[in-house]
């Protein structure tokens, strides 16, 4: 399994892009920056498209890698909570084509929403995904994602702290999570359903003693104003529990 990160941060700029990775360069996880960073030849590989959750920073392209690919179907697979904001809010036939529907000036549908229901197992592209409810707004999910050769990782896609019940459901080799502020802004990540390291190191400590072994972890949706002082922290976890913290930018590789 080839992990590709697009967008690492919560927030977009020249040198900073929102949430979004490919796995093999297939399948791609959150839409963030899903054009930005690919050029057409790249976004023709996607089949489909995983959205954690329906907030701006990880569905913001998909109307226009609907625009881009409007030669075949991409399937958009997501909780109906999550395709109906899509389906309302960008795709809507005002601020963008219904590009899931033969409404749009292309008369016919580029995009097909697949509804998701959590905890179900599914086969995507020869990947078994499972949907697992996260501590965030607008049913926010994780996906548990394997690969036909056994490799399994988790995404906790936007959390805030309470994953006891997410991890008893998963069984990772490699943990993409959440760790937006530092953690003087604790409060500010428990009130906006994120983590800081502290918590992410609580969250981890309960992992270990509900499944007996910690993954390999990866951190994203770092707040770039804070990058420095959260990777300060992230090592402190990473000595105190004995592992190591990978934390991608964009653009790095990661085989699994
Ligand atoms: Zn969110
Ligand atoms: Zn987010």
């Amino acid at each position: 399994m080839i992990l590709k990160f697009l967008g690492t941060h919560n927030a977009e700029s020249k040198n900073t892009r929102l949430v979004s990775f490919l796995i093999d360069d297939v399948l791609a996880v959150d839409a963030g920056s899903l054009v930005s960073e690919l050029t057409f030849t790249q976004q023709r590989k996607i089949k489909a498209i995983l959205l954690s959750h329906g907030h701006y920073d990880h569905i913001k392209a998909v109307p226009t890698f609907a625009f881009n690919n409007s030669d075949r179907i991409t399937k958009i697979l997501a909780t109906p909570k999550t395709l109906e904001i899509l389906s309302s809010h960008l795709i809507n036939g005002v601020v963008y084509p219904e590009f899931n529907s033969e409404a749009s000036f292309l008369r016919k549908a580029t995009i097909k929403l697949v509804p998701l229901e959590p905890l179900k197992p599914r086969t995507i592209q020869g990947y078994k995904v499972v949907a697992v409810p996260v501590s965030h707004p607008l049913d926010g999910v994780g996906f548990e994602i394997t690969s036909a050769d056994g490799k399994t990782l988790f995404y906790t896609g936007d959390t805030g702290p309470g994953l006891s019940s997410a991890w008893a459901a998963i069984s990772p080799q490699l943990m993409i999570v959440d760790a937006t502020w530092p953690n003087r802004l604790a409060t500010t990540a428990r009130a906006a359903s994120h983590l800081c390291p502290q918590m992410l190191m609580d969250e981890l400590i309960e992992f270990r003693r509900i499944k007996g072994y910690l993954p390999k972890i990866a951190v994203i949706h770092m707040s770039p104003q804070h990058e420095p002082l959260i990777k300060r922290e992230l090592a402190e976890i990473a000595r105190s529990l004995r592992i190591s913290i990978d934390i991608p930018r964009e653009g790095n590789e990661l085989i699994l």
